[in-house]
């Protein structure tokens, strides 16, 4: 039986993890579960399946029965706990950390907080790599490669391309963008997730993080990563070999699917979430164009000038989306904030991990002056 630690177990991430170990009890058991501030959701889920270590990390427990609190009480909790996988369900850059703890303490790292890899790809495929452990995409798009390049040579690929849904506003015209509401961005037409990746998904800045998420994951050049909307959110991603030929994963929208993957790995088991008739679906493809959603492209260009600009496009999006969230700004200043965050200058790498969370705190303070002008014009 393998023990699972789950971070973030409140969110939808964690939801669907609970979900996966409640059809699969006889596989899985949870050593301990995290959560920010939802102290009752957290007992709720501890009591249902017994779980003994539990941390608060984002305020003071009113329980007695959370032996774990703050930000170091979650590393503390994640390295302590005796567990094969660490699910990492956090939402934001606040995942990078508690993943550096999951892979320093040997165990594996079922990864849906895609930040922790744009954010610090290089450091944490090598902690990987030195601990012997490994590093489990489920993110749907990246679990589809990671599935797909099981039997392939890294040599023999030509290209990775990412599917998108195309978010709530594939259709809207360009024009009336300036009019689009925090309600109507956190309307997703094919998935249930939590807010900040919601406004991601309309933006596509979720599909930029990804782009660069697929890079450090898989070792491709930027120019080998495709983008492609299908609104139907089945095909979750393709890979193309040298010789033309195309291969997809195909699975209903469903995180279930990629969390029970990398949980079962290396081994692929039996799903009780369904199957999907291709009989009763179509499937569409088309290219993102530039001025629906800018920010995709930004990202590309954030890849490209490498040194910490991937780094930079993270976290001043991180800024924009959550004055956005706020109320402060607009649904198209996101973009304007980010495009002039990254005027800055990033080239600086980061050769550790220190040095990536100095950057990060830098980009916010940045990103957040351009936030209060923009606010206060
Ligand atoms: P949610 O907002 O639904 O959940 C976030 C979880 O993290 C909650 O348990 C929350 O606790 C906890 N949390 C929030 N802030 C902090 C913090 N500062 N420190 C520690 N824990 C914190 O997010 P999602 O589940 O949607 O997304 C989680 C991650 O997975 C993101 O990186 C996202 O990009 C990625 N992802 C999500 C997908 C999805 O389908 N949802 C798909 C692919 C990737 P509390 O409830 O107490 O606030
Ligand atoms: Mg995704």
């Amino acid at each position: 039986m393998k023990k699972i630690i789950i971070l973030g177990a409140t969110g939808s991430i964690g939801k669907n993890t609970l979900s996966v170990i409640r059809s699969n009890r006889d596989d899985f058991s949870i050593a301990a579960i995290s959560a920010h501030t939802n102290e009752e959701k957290l007992l709720k889920c501890a009591h249902e399946f017994n779980i003994s270590h539990l941390c608060l990390s984002g305020k003071k427990p009113d329980s007695d029965h959370i032996d774990y609190t703050g930000e170091k009480g979650l590393l503390q909790m994640i390295e302590e706990t005796e567990a094969d996988i660490v699910v990492n369900g956090i939402a934001g850059s606040s995942g990078l950390l508690p993943s550096t703890a999951a892979l320093r303490s040997g165990k594996h790292l079922a990864l849906a907080n895609k930040e922790t890899i744009v954010m610090a790809g290089r450091l944490i495929n090598e902690l990987a790599h030195k601990n012997r452990v490994n590093l489990l995409p489920v993110d749907s798009e990246h679990s589809a490669v990671f599935q797909l390049l099981r039997n392939k040579k890294q040599e023999e690929i030509a290209e990775i391309i990412l599917t998108a849904s195309g978010g709530p506003f594939r259709k809207t015209a360009v024009d009336d963008f300036k009019n689009i509401t925090l309600r109507d961005a956190l309307k997703h037409p094919t998935w249930s997730m939590g807010r900040k990746i919601s406004i991601d998904s309309a933006t596509m800045a979720n599909k930029g993080l990804e782009v660069i998420e697929a890079h450090e994951l898989f070792n491709i050049k930027a120019k080998n990563i495709k983008v492609l909307i299908h609104p139907e959110s089945m095909v979750h991603s393709l890979i193309r070999t040298l010789d033309g030929e195309m291969y997809a994963q195909i699975s209903s929208p469903d995180m279930r699917i990629p969390i029970q993957n990398a949980l079962t790995y290396p081994d692929i088991k039996y799903s009780t979430f369904g199957f999907l008739d291709l009989a009763q679906s179509s499937l569409s493809f088309y290219n993102p164009d530039k001025e629906r959603f800018p920010l995709l492209f930004l990202a590309y260009q954030a890849l490209e000038l490498e040194g910490s600009y991937p780094l930079a496009f993270n976290a001043a999006n991180e800024i924009a989306v959550n004055a956005f969230l706020r109320g402060n700004i607009g649904f198209t200043a996101i973009h304007q904030t980010v495009m002039e965050a990254l005027n800055a200058d990033w080239s600086l790498q980061a050769e550790t991990l220190d040095s990536v969370m100095k950057i990060d705190r830098a980009v916010r303070t940045h990103t957040a002056g351009i936030v209060k002008r923009l606010t206060e014009l």
